[in-house]
Protein backbone atom coordinates (compact mmCIF):
# COMPACT_ATOMS: atom_id res chain seq x y z
CA UNK A 1 0.00 0.00 0.00
CA UNK A 2 3.00 2.49 0.71
CA UNK A 3 4.08 1.31 -2.22
CA UNK A 4 1.58 2.10 -4.19
CA UNK A 5 1.07 5.22 -3.19
CA UNK A 6 4.73 6.66 -3.31
CA UNK A 7 4.71 5.01 -6.81
CA UNK A 8 1.45 7.38 -7.55
CA UNK A 9 2.87 10.08 -5.88
CA UNK A 10 5.87 10.00 -8.03
CA UNK A 11 4.13 9.39 -11.33
CA UNK A 12 2.00 12.28 -10.24
CA UNK A 13 4.81 15.13 -9.55
CA UNK A 14 6.61 13.66 -12.47
CA UNK A 15 3.69 14.52 -14.87
CA UNK A 16 3.53 17.76 -12.88
CA UNK A 17 6.92 18.60 -13.85
CA UNK A 18 7.22 17.78 -17.55
CA UNK A 19 3.77 19.96 -18.00
CA UNK A 20 6.07 23.10 -17.00
CA UNK A 21 8.83 21.70 -19.31
CA UNK A 22 9.67 20.31 -22.79
CA UNK A 23 9.43 16.96 -21.37
CA UNK A 24 10.45 14.63 -18.68
CA UNK A 25 14.08 14.01 -18.41
CA UNK A 26 16.25 12.18 -15.89
CA UNK A 27 17.29 15.25 -13.59
CA UNK A 28 13.45 15.93 -13.27
CA UNK A 29 12.90 12.63 -12.16
CA UNK A 30 16.02 12.67 -9.55
CA UNK A 31 14.00 16.28 -8.31
CA UNK A 32 10.56 14.46 -7.78
CA UNK A 33 12.17 11.89 -6.10
CA UNK A 34 14.04 14.49 -3.66
CA UNK A 35 11.46 16.70 -3.00
CA UNK A 36 9.16 13.57 -2.07
CA UNK A 37 12.49 11.72 0.15
CA UNK A 38 11.74 15.30 1.89
CA UNK A 39 8.46 15.03 2.86
CA UNK A 40 8.54 11.90 4.21
CA UNK A 41 11.83 12.21 6.04
CA UNK A 42 10.41 14.81 8.08
CA UNK A 43 7.13 14.07 8.52
CA UNK A 44 5.79 16.30 6.46
CA UNK A 45 2.71 15.98 3.58
CA UNK A 46 3.12 17.15 0.20
CA UNK A 47 3.06 19.14 -1.59
CA UNK A 48 2.53 22.03 0.68
CA UNK A 49 1.09 25.75 0.43
CA UNK A 50 2.47 27.13 3.48
CA UNK A 51 6.32 27.88 4.36
CA UNK A 52 7.07 25.30 6.54
CA UNK A 53 9.13 23.42 4.37
CA UNK A 54 12.74 25.41 3.08
CA UNK A 55 14.26 23.99 0.84
CA UNK A 56 18.50 24.56 0.05
CA UNK A 57 19.08 23.37 -3.52
CA UNK A 58 22.59 23.14 -4.59
CA UNK A 59 22.10 23.63 -8.29
CA UNK A 60 19.85 25.03 -10.41
CA UNK A 61 18.04 23.30 -13.46
CA UNK A 62 15.94 20.75 -14.35
CA UNK A 63 16.17 19.01 -11.16
CA UNK A 64 14.41 21.63 -9.36
CA UNK A 65 11.61 21.64 -11.85
CA UNK A 66 11.07 18.18 -10.51
CA UNK A 67 11.55 19.02 -6.91
CA UNK A 68 9.46 21.88 -6.98
CA UNK A 69 6.27 19.93 -8.51
CA UNK A 70 6.35 17.22 -5.79
CA UNK A 71 6.69 19.50 -3.04
CA UNK A 72 5.02 23.27 -4.02
CA UNK A 73 8.05 25.09 -2.50
CA UNK A 74 9.12 27.86 -5.47
CA UNK A 75 11.53 30.59 -5.11
CA UNK A 76 8.35 32.91 -5.94
CA UNK A 77 7.04 31.41 -2.02
CA UNK A 78 10.62 31.94 -0.51
CA UNK A 79 10.48 28.38 0.45
CA UNK A 80 13.32 26.93 -2.43
CA UNK A 81 16.91 28.64 -2.61
CA UNK A 82 19.42 27.90 -4.75
CA UNK A 83 22.93 27.36 -3.02
CA UNK A 84 24.98 26.97 -6.19
CA UNK A 85 27.66 24.69 -5.65
CA UNK A 86 27.17 22.42 -8.89
CA UNK A 87 25.65 19.23 -7.38
CA UNK A 88 22.70 17.68 -7.63
CA UNK A 89 22.00 17.78 -3.70
CA UNK A 90 18.85 19.47 -1.66
CA UNK A 91 19.00 20.01 2.17
CA UNK A 92 15.17 20.41 3.65
CA UNK A 93 14.76 21.89 6.81
CA UNK A 94 11.21 21.78 8.83
CA UNK A 95 11.48 25.55 9.59
CA UNK A 96 8.96 24.88 12.63
CA UNK A 97 11.38 22.27 14.18
CA UNK A 98 14.57 22.98 12.40
CA UNK A 99 14.71 19.54 11.74
CA UNK A 100 16.75 19.44 8.56
CA UNK A 101 18.19 16.76 5.95
CA UNK A 102 20.34 16.75 3.08
CA UNK A 103 19.04 14.36 0.24
CA UNK A 104 21.60 13.32 -2.65
CA UNK A 105 21.73 10.86 -5.16
CA UNK A 106 23.28 8.03 -4.24
CA UNK A 107 27.22 7.37 -6.60
CA UNK A 108 26.41 4.85 -9.48
CA UNK A 109 22.26 5.40 -9.55
CA UNK A 110 22.54 6.16 -13.02
CA UNK A 111 24.18 3.13 -14.22
CA UNK A 112 21.93 1.08 -11.86
CA UNK A 113 18.97 2.90 -13.57
CA UNK A 114 19.88 1.50 -17.06
CA UNK A 115 20.35 -1.64 -16.16
CA UNK A 116 16.99 -1.98 -14.18
CA UNK A 117 15.55 -0.75 -17.38
CA UNK A 118 16.92 -3.23 -19.62
CA UNK A 119 18.90 -2.62 -23.34
CA UNK A 120 15.48 -2.23 -24.98
CA UNK A 121 15.68 1.79 -24.05
CA UNK A 122 18.25 4.38 -24.73
CA UNK A 123 19.93 5.76 -21.79
CA UNK A 124 18.43 8.62 -21.54
CA UNK A 125 14.77 6.84 -21.54
CA UNK A 126 16.01 4.55 -19.45
CA UNK A 127 17.27 6.89 -16.88
CA UNK A 128 13.89 8.11 -17.08
CA UNK A 129 12.11 4.77 -16.21
CA UNK A 130 14.82 3.56 -13.64
CA UNK A 131 14.88 6.56 -11.70
CA UNK A 132 10.97 6.33 -11.09
CA UNK A 133 11.51 2.81 -10.22
CA UNK A 134 14.60 2.53 -7.39
CA UNK A 135 12.96 1.95 -4.14
CA UNK A 136 14.26 5.63 -2.10
CA UNK A 137 17.25 3.77 -0.04
CA UNK A 138 18.96 3.20 -3.14
CA UNK A 139 18.38 5.96 -5.12
CA UNK A 140 19.25 8.51 -2.56
CA UNK A 141 21.49 9.11 0.45
CA UNK A 142 19.44 11.08 3.47
CA UNK A 143 21.79 12.47 6.11
CA UNK A 144 20.59 14.03 8.86
CA UNK A 145 22.06 17.70 8.77
CA UNK A 146 22.28 20.80 11.34
CA UNK A 147 22.42 24.05 9.58
CA UNK A 148 25.94 26.42 10.28
CA UNK A 149 23.84 29.54 9.71
CA UNK A 150 21.21 30.97 12.13
CA UNK A 151 18.11 29.92 10.49
CA UNK A 152 15.65 32.70 12.50
CA UNK A 153 17.97 35.48 11.26
CA UNK A 154 17.10 34.56 7.83
CA UNK A 155 13.25 34.10 8.02
CA UNK A 156 13.12 36.99 10.66
CA UNK A 157 13.22 40.08 8.59
CA UNK A 158 10.46 38.73 5.93
CA UNK A 159 8.76 41.94 4.69
CA UNK A 160 10.88 44.37 5.76
CA UNK A 161 12.55 47.18 3.80
CA UNK A 162 15.12 50.05 3.79
CA UNK A 163 16.52 52.33 1.41
CA UNK A 164 20.09 52.08 0.71
CA UNK A 165 22.36 55.02 1.63
CA UNK A 166 24.53 54.63 -1.09
CA UNK A 167 22.35 53.29 -4.34
CA UNK A 168 19.38 54.52 -2.92
CA UNK A 169 17.67 51.07 -3.83
CA UNK A 170 15.29 49.81 -1.82
CA UNK A 171 16.93 46.56 0.51
CA UNK A 172 14.52 43.72 1.49
CA UNK A 173 14.07 41.28 4.11
CA UNK A 174 17.26 42.97 5.78
CA UNK A 175 19.54 41.94 4.21
CA UNK A 176 21.04 45.41 4.49
CA UNK A 177 24.04 45.97 7.06
CA UNK A 178 24.43 48.82 8.82
CA UNK A 179 27.93 51.26 8.08
CA UNK A 180 28.85 54.60 10.31
CA UNK A 181 24.73 53.87 11.42
CA UNK A 182 23.59 53.84 7.73
CA UNK A 183 21.75 50.90 5.82
CA UNK A 184 24.03 49.53 3.27
CA UNK A 185 22.69 47.37 0.14
CA UNK A 186 25.58 43.81 0.29
CA UNK A 187 26.13 45.16 -3.50
CA UNK A 188 27.49 48.88 -2.08
CA UNK A 189 29.33 47.27 0.72
CA UNK A 190 31.54 45.68 -1.94
CA UNK A 191 32.14 42.70 -3.84
CA UNK A 192 29.24 42.92 -5.79
CA UNK A 193 28.72 40.54 -8.92
CA UNK A 194 28.78 43.17 -11.28
CA UNK A 195 30.56 46.42 -12.41
CA UNK A 196 28.88 49.48 -14.10
CA UNK A 197 30.12 49.66 -17.12
CA UNK A 198 28.24 52.91 -17.89
CA UNK A 199 29.68 56.42 -18.49
ZN1 LIG B 1 15.41 18.59 -18.45
ZN1 LIG C 1 23.16 50.05 -2.39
Amino acid sequence: MTTRVLESSVAVACAASAAQHERLCPRQVLGVRIGIAAGQALGLTLPRDDKRLLLFAETDGCVLDGVTAATGCTVGHRTLRIVDYGRVAVTAVDVETEHAVRIAPRAGVRELAISLAGDALPRYYAQVEGYQQIPAHDLLRIEPVALTFDLAALLGHRGTRVDCTRCGEEVLNGREVYVGGGAVCPGCQGGAYYRSCAG
